[in-house]
C-alpha cells in the first residue's frame, strides 16, 4: 500500500495538496526537544510541516502508511562526504606521506595539477548528494579532500553543485574551499608548510562572490557557508578577513582545527599555540564558527569552544579508523558545547557513524552509562541546526521545513524493535531509508533519487576513482608504482590477464 501511493507522487516534486504521512513512530518535537508519538501521523504542505500527532482532524489530498517505520526529521551532515572518498585508500597503507597523502617537493616542482576533469569534478558532487539522500540525509555542508585539486575548489564546480542539489532536492550549505598554504614533504616523514596567501585570499574573494549569487536559489535550498581548508593551511590574515565576510554574508564559518597530530605540531611551530588558542587571541571564535573535529583538542581547547559557542561536528567513523577519537562526546556534551555530526568518508553513512559515536563515546569514557542513543541522534538533527543558527529544520513540528526521512525498523538484517532510536542506533546502517522529503519534495524512494540514475552513477564513479589511482603515483614520494603504494589485502592469485 505505501508503495502504491508513494508510486502516484513524483519523484523530485512537492505532491498537490497536504500529504499525510503515519507509522509505528514518528519523531515530533515539543518544548525544546525531539519527542516519540506512537502510531503517529504527520502532514505536509507544500515545503512546511503543519501537524505531527495522534489523529489529523483535517481534510488531505492522500494518505500513505509507512507501517513499522519511524518518520524522522531528516539528518544534518556538517562535514557531508562529497566527492568519490579518498581515505579508503589510507586504510590499510601508511604511512600518509608515503601513500600520495601529502605533496613531495618534486610534485609541487613539476607544478601541480587538477587530477579531475571539471566534468568529473561536477559528477562525483551529484553522486555523493545521491549517496547522502539514500542515508536520510536531507541537510548537507559538503566536504571534499584537497590532494588530488592544482590548488582549491572551483566555482564552476560549485555552481553544477548548486545545480545537483536542486535537481536531486537536497538542502545545501556551500562554496568553494580555499587555502593560503599546503604541506610538502622535503623528506621522508619531514613535512613543511608553505603559503601562498594572495593565492588564498583570491579563494575568499571567489567564495563571496559565488555565495552572494547563489543564496537563496532553489527555493532556498542553497545557502552559504565559507570553508578555508584546515588551519594549517591558513594564515591570519585569510582568516580574519574570512570572519568580516561572514559578519558581511552573514553565514557560518567551517574550519578543520584540533583534529590531527601534524596540524597541532605545524601550529604550534608557527603560532606558538594549539589552533582554537591562536584564533581565540586572535578574536575570531564565536558562535559563528563550526569546527570539525576536535579530535586533538585540550581541555584548554574545549573550554575556550564551550565559553564561545563554538560547534564541533563529530565524524566519528573516520576518526575511530584513523585511530583517533573525540574524548569525549558526553564530557563535550557536559560543558555545553554544541555537537553536529558529518559522515566525511565513505559511506556516507550517519547511522553507522551514530553507532560508532556511541561506542567510542563509552570507550573513552570507560563507562556505557554517560551517552544515550538519543543524544547521537540529537547531535545529527538539533545540533547540526543549532550550529547552522535554523530552528525550522532537524525537527518535525508545526512550521518547520518538511526534511524528512522515514527509516523502517522491520528489516531482516536488524535487531528486534525496542525503541525506534536504541534501534536505528543499534542497527547502524543508513540501508533501511525508505523514504525522504526535502522541502516537502519526494527526494528519495526505497532506493531511487530524484534527478540521478544511481545505478549507472556508480559505474561511472568506479571508472572515474580507477582513474585518479591511476595518477597516484605522480605525487607520492619517490613515485613507486600504484601496485606498490596500495598492495592488495592478499596476495592476487589467477589469470593475471585477467
Ligand atoms: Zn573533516
Amino acid at each position: 500500500m505505501t508503495r502504491q501511493v508513494l508510486d502516484t507522487l513524483e519523484l523530485g516534486k512537492r505532491p498537490e495538496g497536504r500529504t499525510l504521512i503515519s507509522a509505528a513512530w514518528v519523531l515530533g518535537h515539543r518544548d525544546g526537544g525531539h519527542r516519540l508519538v506512537s502510531n503517529g501521523q504527520l502532514v505536509i504542505d507544500g515545503g512546511e510541516v503543519i501537524y505531527v500527532g495522534a489523529e489529523f482532524p483535517g481534510e488531505v489530498a492522500r494518505r500513505i502508511d509507512f507501517g513499522n517505520a519511524l518518520i524522522s526529521p531528516g539528518f544534518i551532515d556538517l562535514d557531508a562526504l562529497s566527492d568519490l572518498d579518498t581515505t579508503i585508500l589510507g586504510i590499510d597503507h601508511h604511512p600518509g606521506w608515503a601513500k600520495g597523502r601529502v605533496w613531495p617537493r618534486s610534485y609541487v616542482e613539476a607544478g601541480p595539477y587538477e587530477m579531475y576533469s571539471q566534468e568529473e569534478l561536477a559528477f562525483q558532487k551529484r553522486f555523493a548528494f545521491g549517496q547522502l539522500l539514500l542515508n536520510g540525509i536531507t541537510t548537507a555542508a559538503p566536504i571534499a579532500s584537497l590532494f588530488y585539486r592544482e590548488w582549491g575548489e572551483t566555482v564552476a564546480e560549485f555552481d553544477a553543485a548548486a545545480d545537483a542539489a536542486g535537481d536531486l532536492g537536497l538542502r545545501v550549505y556551500l562554496s568553494p574551499a580555499y587555502r593560503a598554504g599546503g604541506m610538502v614533504l622535503e623528506a621522508p616523514g619531514r613535512m613543511v608548510p608553505v603559503f601562498d596567501e594572495q593565492r588564498g585570499l583570491a579563494g575568499l574573494r571567489e567564495a563571496v562572490d559565488y555565495i552572494g549569487r547563489q543564496t537563496g536559489r532553489h527555493g532556498d535550498l542553497v545557502r552559504g557557508l565559507l570553508v578555508p581548508d584546515r588551519v594549517e593551511t591558513c594564515t591570519g590574515e585569510l582568516l580574519r578577513q574570512t570572519q568580516a565576510a561572514a559578519e558581511e554574508l552573514c553565514c557560518k564559518i567551517r574550519l578543520h582545527m584540533a583534529q590531527g597530530s601534524m596540524e597541532v605540531d605545524t601550529v604550534r611551530k608557527l603560532h606558538g599555540s594549539t589552533a582554537p588558542v591562536w584564533l581565540a587571541r586572535a578574536g575570531l571564535l564565536s558562535d559563528r564558527l563550526i569546527a570539525p573535529h576536535a579530535t586533538n583538542a585540550t581541555e584548554e581547547d574545549l573550554e575556550l569552544y564551550a565559553a564561545n559557542d563554538v560547534s564541533i561536528v563529530h565524524c566519528p567513523l573516520v576518526s575511530a579508523r584513523g585511530g583517533s577519537t573525540l574524548n569525549s562526546f558526553s564530557k563535550c556534551r557536559e560543558r555545553g558545547i554544541n555537537i553536529a555530526m558529518g559522515t566525511d568518508t565513505a559511506p556516507a553513512d550517519m547511522l553507522m557513524n551514530l553507532l560508532v559515536g556511541l561506542i567510542t563515546c563509552r570507550i573513552n569514557d570507560q563507562a556505557p552509562d554517560r551517552v544515550r542513543s538519543a543524544d547521537l541522534f540529537d547531535a545529527a538533527t538539533l545540533g547540526g541546526a543549532k550550529a547552522l543558527g535554523r530552528g525550522d529544520i532537524g525537527r518535525l513540528a508545526p512550521g518547520a521545513r518538511a526534511d524528512i526521512a522515514v527509516f523502517g525498523l522491520d528489516d531482516a538484517v536488524m535487531a528486534p524493535s525496542i525503541d525506534p532510536i536504541t534501534t536505528l542506533v543499534t542497527g547502524g546502517s543508513g540501508k533501511v531509508t525508505q523514504a525522504v522529503f526535502v522541502d516537502g519534495r519526494l527526494s528519495m524512494r526505497f532506493g531511487e533519487v530524484a534527478g540521478i540514475d544511481m545505478k549507472a552513477a556508480r559505474q561511472r564513479a568506479q571508472r572515474q576513482f580507477d582513474g585518479l589511482i591511476a595518477k597516484y603515483p605522480d605525487r607520492s614520494w619517490g613515485h613507486p608504482p600504484v601496485s606498490d603504494l596500495f598492495p592488495p589485502s592478499y596476495p592476487i592469485e589467477g589469470n593475471a590477464n585477467g
